[in-house]
């Protein structure tokens, strides 16, 4: 459930607790000593579609262990805007400045405890990928298949709304060149 062992104030062990909260029991790691509780909220992460002339990029993240291809995130930073923070790791990740967005949604991303907040992006420039990055695809947009996961259904919102109805394969249905 959770790495913390140890209270980050008092040292003293953490234990599943159930307490009421609100009027109802809640069960969290708590320390048996102070009040400190381990919430355990999701962590906002910033995705993007990219687009740029006229395609959308997707790009191969280098701590993938299969071939896909998907959309820009990042982990939302303190002291900045989701849209700040949208063009600040499209800029990190490939190179381009984003002149415009447009939120397309916000989805649960479960398996990480993440909520996604998604745009759609204009961007101008030269793409030059970082080391997180190993390779881009740029595509028409009808041309793209969704994946049944987090991000995955953000672009198949993002398609409705252009038209397209959304094609759905898992990863490891895939072959080489989907
Ligand atoms: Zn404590």
């Amino acid at each position: 459930m959770s790495a913390y062992k140890y209270c980050p104030l008092c040292r003293e062990t953490l234990a599943l607790v159930t307490r009421p909260e609100e009027g109802l029991d809640v069960t969290r790691l708590r320390c048996v000593a102070c009040e400190w509780t381990h919430w355990n909220n999701p962590t906002p992460v910033l995705g993007a579609i990219v687009e740029y002339k006229g395609k959308i990029l997707l790009a191969r993240n280098a701590a993938w262990t299969t071939r896909r291809f998907a959309l820009i995130t990042g982990f939302m930073e303190a002291m900045e805007t989701p849209e700040a923070g949208v063009a600040r790791e499209v800029k990190e990740e490939t190179n381009l400045v984003v002149s415009a967005s447009t939120l397309v949604g916000v989805y649960d991303f479960q398996k990480n405890n993440q909520v996604l907040i998604i745009y759609h992006v204009q961007a101008q420039g030269d793409i030059q990928l970082s080391q997180e990055l190993l390779e881009y695809k740029l595509y028409d947009p009808k041309d793209i298949i969704c994946w049944p996961s987090g991000t995955g259904y953000a672009v198949a919102q993002w398609q409705r709304q252009r038209g397209i109805e959304p094609v759905f394969k898992a990863w490891e249905d895939r072959t080489e060149n989907e």
